[in-house]
């Protein structure tokens, strides 16, 4: 049963997520068919990485690319096995692999002859809290001779506000190291605004859910403007993710925000096919504001 619950789950792709979800609730069978399928993956190198592209929404510039983790092709979501990944203790071994594969694509890039975009990775609630954590990327930046600039880390906004002051201590230890850091899903979670002052980090991703609903929820809209206006008093970076439509990226810009990502923009892709469509550093494929590059 636990293999026809998998089976079907990568058969229905991505609207697989909920049915397979709820399969795991009732069946921690299947959790235990995931976790060891997810090990042999691991071992064999059957994971990927896909990247998507964060730019600034007034010049069309690549800012950076989010490098998000694909297993079996994308048939399984993240959504489903990283969190799998974390109960069951592999977590470690697949951040370390996400960064021997940025190395690798830092490199491939740079043998192209594209200018630095830096990659940022997405970090694991479970991951950030371990002691050694800081040391682990500290070292693993010093083995492949990789620039801290060429990386930086998403951390969502719960991870983060779970413990405050040992997270600041964190942030601020990889910040030391030159490291930009991104606190992800924000608005999602519980943060007290006054908390989100004393976090040194450079930026904050405006949960996709308050964007995918903005031209149907007042409530949504809110919620957006406000976090764009926050961040921007607090002077941090502010992205907008999940920029579905034209319409979507006229809004956001509208209300002063300068960065977005969403499948208007690119959808998530294979490293080689980034470094085809943003290699010259510029979303040119896009059309983006021509009359905002002429103000400045
Ligand atoms: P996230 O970090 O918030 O990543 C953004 C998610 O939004 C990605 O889903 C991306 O494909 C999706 N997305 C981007 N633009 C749009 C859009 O316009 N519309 C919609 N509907 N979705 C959009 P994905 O790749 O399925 O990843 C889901 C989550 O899994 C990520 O959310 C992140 O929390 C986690 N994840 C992904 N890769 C890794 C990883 O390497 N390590 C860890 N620990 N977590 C990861
Ligand atoms: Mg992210
Ligand atoms: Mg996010
Ligand atoms: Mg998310």
């Amino acid at each position: 049963q636990a293999d026809a619950a998998m089976d079907a789950a990568k058969e229905s792709g991505r609207n697989s997520y909920r049915f397979y979800t709820e399969e795991l609730a009732h069946q921690s069978i299947t959790q235990s068919r995931v976790e060891n399928e997810l090990r042999r993956a691991l071992g064999q190198g059957e994971l990927s990485l896909a990247y998507q592209p964060i730019i600034e929404i007034h010049s069309g510039k690549v800012l950076c690319a989010e490098a998000l983790i694909r297993w079996e092709n994308g048939r399984v979501s993240p959504d489903v096995f990283v969190p799998i990944a974390e109960i069951s203790g592999l977590v470690g071994r697949m951040t370390d692999w996400v960064l021997d594969e940025i190395c690798r694509e830092q490199r491939r890039w740079r043998q192209l002859g594209i200018p630095l975009i830096p990659i940022s990775i997405n970090v694991s609630p479970v991951q950030f809290k371990l002691r050694g954590f800081v040391d682990d990327i500290e070292r693993r930046l010093r083995e492949k001779q990789f620039t801290a600039e060429a990386l930086q880390i998403e951390l969502t906004e719960t991870a983060v506000m779970d413990n405050v002051d040992h997270s600041i201590h964190i942030i601020k230890r990889l910040r030391g190291l030159g490291i930009k850091i991104a606190l992800d899903d924000f608005g999602k979670g519980y943060s007290s605004l006054s908390y989100l002052s004393r976090l040194p980090i450079d930026k904050i991703k405006i949960d996709k859910e308050f964007i995918l609903g903005f031209d149907q929820s007042a409530t949504n809209r809110a919620i957006t403007d406000a976090v764009i206006a926050l961040g921007t008093a607090l002077q941090l970076e502010v992205v907008a993710e999940g920029i579905e439509s034209r319409e979507a990226l006229d809004y956001v810009r509208e209300q002063g925000c300068r960065q977005a990502q969403g499948f208007y923009l690119c959808k998530p892709v294979p490293g080689k096919t980034f470094a085809a469509l943003f290699g010259d550093g510029t979303a040119s494929s896009v059309v983006l504001y021509p009359e905002d590059r002429m103000k400045r």
